[in-house]
């Protein structure tokens, strides 16, 4: 199960003086976007600069582990296009690599008569954003696949899958490493000048001269954009989302993955039921605005992150347009009783007896100034860098395909040569 520092800490490498390309941030994301550079560019000198101890310790670690098909997404948006085909990109470097990956499918349920015509708005954009296999089932549907699981109507997604985000992450590190590039641990960038045809990175290990960078820092990725001159707007706010576990002798309860209609102004999925890789099954995750960027315990609240998510007026905007979803939050936050409901209206079988406390991940969610949660994929520029602005879920999966994007924008912005 996830933890902030995985014991299986590659030895650190040291973080070059100079290098052609610097990477900021060892997530799924930036090391995607790493690896698909080095391999565009295999003269360059490339180098991941990583604030831990170890990579993907935080959004890449802490996740429910599912390789979306495309379903939710506006047709058209980063989201939609960059899910599908990264998806589909990510199920054969699994293969080839052998990583472990099952192709299990989700049911998404529609419990009352209210939802049915966002089941059918989901259904609309899967078939526009060219989300292989979606049907639409019935009741009886829902209990051949699920029969544990009760609901009026539902899509089932066979595409939809899951596998273990860190082991990708390793493999693309490792991929890294075998192209010549250097991936040094400790190092939190911390400042970001332009020096003639160079940035500086100053970091806890020294100073990297970088021709050019790109900053995928997750939850830190505002605070390095404004660092490097971007406007501030959006800002991440941390939301955190906690997990319950299936206790072993119950997790017949669930075959694959049992997903909730969700409300389609918010960037959230909802609490689902999910089988993970390894055997569990997962029931969650919250969604509740933390006190910290890395506060994986309820307790944990940091100053500066309070400060930032207190002082950014969209905050403000955002809480008095959700307050009531907030208090809903706040109290499957607090009271498992109250979660572990939520959940069984999917699978009326489920008692609070039948879990146990699992995990908790934190979503970087960019939060724009006029008060709305970004729902897209967002990436800019400064000079001499590029951003990785907006990257939550379906960013883990979609982690091949933003590389690619990122990597045609570098191409531009930076005017490199491949190969
Ligand atoms: C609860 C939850 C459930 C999710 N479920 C799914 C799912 O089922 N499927 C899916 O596809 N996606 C899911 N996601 C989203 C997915 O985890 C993210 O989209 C993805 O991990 C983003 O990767 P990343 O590399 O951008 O961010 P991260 O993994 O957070 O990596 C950012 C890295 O930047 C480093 N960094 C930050 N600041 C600095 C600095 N100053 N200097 C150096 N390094 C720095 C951090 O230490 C970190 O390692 C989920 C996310 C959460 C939180």
């Amino acid at each position: 199960m996830p933890a902030v520092s995985s014991t299986t800490a590659q030895p650190t490498e040291p973080a070059p003086a100079r290098c052609d390309l610097a990477i900021v941030g060892g997530g799924i994301v930036g090391l995607a976007v790493a690896r698909e550079l080095i391999a565009r560019n295999p003269r360059a000198s490339l180098c991941v600069l990583e604030r831990e101890t170890d990579i993907a310790t935080h959004q890449t670690g802490h996740n429910s582990g599912v390789i979306h098909a495309g379903v939710y997404y506006v047709p058209g948006s980063l989201k939609a296009r960059l899910c599908v085909a990264g998806a589909r990109e990510l199920y054969e470097y699994c293969e080839q690599r052998g990583i472990a990956n099952e192709r299990c499918g989700k049911v998404i349920i529609a419990t009352d008569a209210s939802e049915l015509s966002r089941l059918d708005e989901l259904q609309r954009r899967a078939s526009e954003n060219g989300v292989p296999g979606m049907r639409r089932i019935d009741a009886a549907g829902i209990a051949e696949l699920e029969p544990h699981a009760r609901g009026i109507a539902g899509l089932h997604s066979p595409s939809t899958g899951i596998v273990d985000f860190p082991a990708v992450a390793r493999s693309y590190a490792q991929d890294i490493r075998d192209a010549g590039g250097t991936i040094a641990t400790g190092c939190e960038v911390q400042s970001v000048q332009v020096a003639g045809r160079s940035l500086s990175l100053a970091h806890a290990r020294g100073t990297t001269e970088a021709g050019h960078a790109v900053f995928c820092a997750g939850a830190w990725a505002d605070r390095l954009a404004v660092a490097a001159g971007a406007d501030p707007d959006p800002r991440i706010v941390p939301f955190r989302g906690a997990y319950l576990r299936l206790a072993p002798e119950r997790r017949e309860l669930v075959r694959s993955l049992i997903y909730p209609v969700p409300d389609p102004s918010l960037p959230f999925l909802g609490v689902h039921l999910t089988k993970h890789i390894d055997g569990d099954v997962l029931v969650g995750p919250t969604a509740l605005m933390a006190g910290a960027r890395d506060a994986y315990r309820l307790a944990t609240v940091r100053r500066r992150d309070l400060h930032e998510t207190l002082g950014w007026p969209g905050t403000w905007r955002m809480l008095s347009r959700w307050w009531r979803t907030g208090a809903i939050e706040l109290r499957h936050a607090a009271l498992r009783s109250a979660f572990v409901r939520a959940a069984s209206r999917y699978v009326p079988e489920l008692r609070v007896g039948d879990v146990q406390p699992a995990f908790a991940g934190v979503r970087a969610q960019a939060l724009a100034r006029d008060g709305k949660l970004v729902d897209d994929f967002v990436f800019s520029h400064t000079e001499r860098a590029l951003h990785v602005r907006n990257a939550p879920s379906p960013g883990a999966t979609s982690s091949l395909a933003i590389a690619r994007h990122i990597a045609d924008e570098a191409e531009r912005a930076f005017a490199l040569r491949s190969r």
